[in-house]
């Protein structure tokens, strides 16, 4: 009897020994854990939600590495299912290798356009900024815009060498030439005369006036030098001379105080005007003349150097500036 209670005894310990081993190896090999989704995609068996926790700050400070602005999101909130699974099963798994791939991310970059088309791309505003004011200082006829974009993956940031050659690019590129200072005009050979007469007054002429000869170059003006009393016009042997205003030839030939041949035509009120150094005349004292009627040829005859018209205008026998005749016309 007794021996039957202790074969018992032994029994039950020795099945409660079997019980507990197995127990204890049914734990061991499975544990639980958590099958976690993220929008329904299952990413990996986490022992519990601050594991899972870790692993994605992990993954949040591994973008930052690249970009400390950029944005890490998920789509939506992980889902956790609680299971039982097999020891193997989690070594086998890459629980970051999932999760990265369900990560999102969002960088801010931005653009340096240059009419409309983009030049180079900074991870920072500042830096966009300092070349696109770079930019606009040297060549102010670019349109340099900064312009910020949202993007998913980021592509190549420019370099701060290859901006500064771009830089130096546009502005060769573009950078307005700069042109010498134009060479002043020369001088011109002829005196050009005020258009402001002060003088004595003198008498009114009416009716047309025409400018004595061709050209209105003016070689030597009213007291270009000492005592020059008219204007010598630019004219050649043989150019016409017309009659500055209707009137009357009061001489016509041959003048020895210098004039050589001249006309001289009374417009009245005493106002004669005098014609010098022709080469040809084709009027004759006491010729009623118009304004603009051909009376000589240009020359240069009597007191010269060279050939000329010398214009002269007289009031009551005095020598006036004849400008303020001329500018009549
Ligand atoms: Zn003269």
């Amino acid at each position: 009897m007794l021996s039957t209670l202790r074969f018992m005894f032994f029994t039950i310990v020795a099945l409660g020994l079997i019980f507990c081993a197995v127990v204890m190896t049914i734990l061991n090999t499975y544990k639980p854990i958590y099958r976690t989704y993220i929008n329904d995609r299952f990413v990996g068996y986490f022992l519990n939600e601050q594991q899972f926790d870790e692993v994605y700050n992990d993954l949040v400070a591994e973008k930052q590495s690249i970009d400390q602005n950029v944005k890490v999101y998920l789509d939506s909130e992980p889902t956790f299912e609680k299971c039982y699974i097999r020891d193997s099963l989690l070594s086998e798994q890459n629980i970051y290798t999932n999760l990265r791939a369900e990560i999102k991310t969002e960088y801010t970059i931005y653009n340096v356009a240059v009419n409309g088309e983009n030049k180079m791309v900074f991870s920072t505003e500042d830096d966009a900024n300092k070349y696109a004011e770079n930019l606009k200082s040297e060549v102010d006829t670019l349109d340099t815009q900064v312009n910020m974009e949202k993007v998913s993956t980021l592509g190549e940031i420019t370099s701060f060498d290859r901006a500064d050659a771009i830089l130096e690019d546009l502005v060769a590129r573009n950078k307005p030439v700069e042109l010498p200072e134009p060479e002043p005009e020369p001088e011109p050979s002829y005196y050009i005369p005020p258009t402001t007469y002060s003088g004595p007054i003198v008498p009114d002429l009416t009716g047309e006036r025409c400018w004595p000869t061709v050209s209105r170059a003016v070689n030597c003006d009213y007291w270009g030098y000492y005592g020059h009393n008219g204007v010598d016009l630019k004219a050649s042997i043989g150019t016409d001379v017309y009659a500055y205003a209707g009137g009357t030839v009061t001489f016509a030939g041959w003048d020895s105080s210098g004039y050589g041949n001249c006309v001289k035509i009374n417009h009245g009120n005493n106002v004669v005007t005098i014609y010098g150094h022709c080469s040809q005349l084709y009027v004759y004292a006491g010729q009623q003349v118009t304004a603009g009627q051909l009376i000589a040829a240009s020359g240069n005859t009597g007191n010269t150097t060279g050939p000329h018209l010398h214009f002269e205008v007289r009031v009551n026998n005095i020598a006036i500036n004849p400008w303020v005749y001329l500018n009549q016309i």
